[in-house]
């Protein structure tokens, strides 16, 4: 099974992807944890990356879809995949239909957590002082200033995405402001459905 969770930063991605993978034994492919991954060792595309991470604005297409496209040649990902973070533009969607087609495979479900905006920033400061209190290191982005231009990126240039699957019917959305067993309970719904 391929699928994509779509949805603002903070609205419980990461969390809904985690159980996905448990449930279904495929993997979470999440772009930001890949681009944090490269800062971290210092790789060329983690150079390239950092600053505009920090900001809160989008790595460019190019990168993001090159690790993409390495990424689901692995072995873990042969029999399926979550993407988590990405398609984030409608040209990192293009990309992806076409490199899903030159293998002959498809998406199966496009899932989509619909949050109220006022909520997402409570989420990002409750995420960033339960990693403090979990002795965790708080993400350099999770903080007012870069959580906004994240949340402008999205509305900008990520909100199309979801019109764009929309239009090819494989779209399905979620409350996403319900409790975190019942946007888990939906999405299985989708799944099945
Ligand atoms: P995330 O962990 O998904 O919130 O991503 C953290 C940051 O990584 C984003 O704010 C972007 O700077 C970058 N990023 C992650 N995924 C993508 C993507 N698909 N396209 C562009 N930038 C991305």
């Amino acid at each position: 099974m391929r699928l994509i969770l779509l949805g603002p930063p903070g609205a419980g991605k990461g969390t809904q992807a985690q159980r996905l993978v448990d449930k279904h034994g495929i993997p979470q492919l999440s772009t930001g944890d890949m681009l944090r991954a490269a800062v971290k060792a210092g790789t060329p595309v983690g150079l390239k990356a950092k600053a505009v991470m920090e900001s809160g604005g989008l790595v460019s297409d190019d990168i993001v879809v090159g690790i993409v496209a390495d990424r689901i040649e692995e072995a873990d990902a042969k029999k399926g995949f979550i993407l988590d973070g990405f398609p984030r533009t409608v040209g990192q969607a293009e990309a992806l239909d076409r490199m899903l087609a030159g293998k002959g495979l498809k998406l199966d479900h496009v899932l989509e957590l619909v949050v109220d905006e006022t909520a997402l920033l409570k989420r990002i400061e409750n995420r960033a002082a339960e990693t403090v209190k979990a002795g965790g290191t708080v993400r350099a982005d999770d903080n007012p200033e870069a959580f906004k231009v994240r949340l402008d990126a999205y509305k900008a240039q990520t909100a199309p995405v979801s019109a764009y699957y929309a239009k090819t019917g494989v779209l399905k959305q979620i409350d996403g402001m319900q409790p975190i067993d019942a946007v888990t309970a939906a999405l299985g719904r989708a799944i099945a459905g």
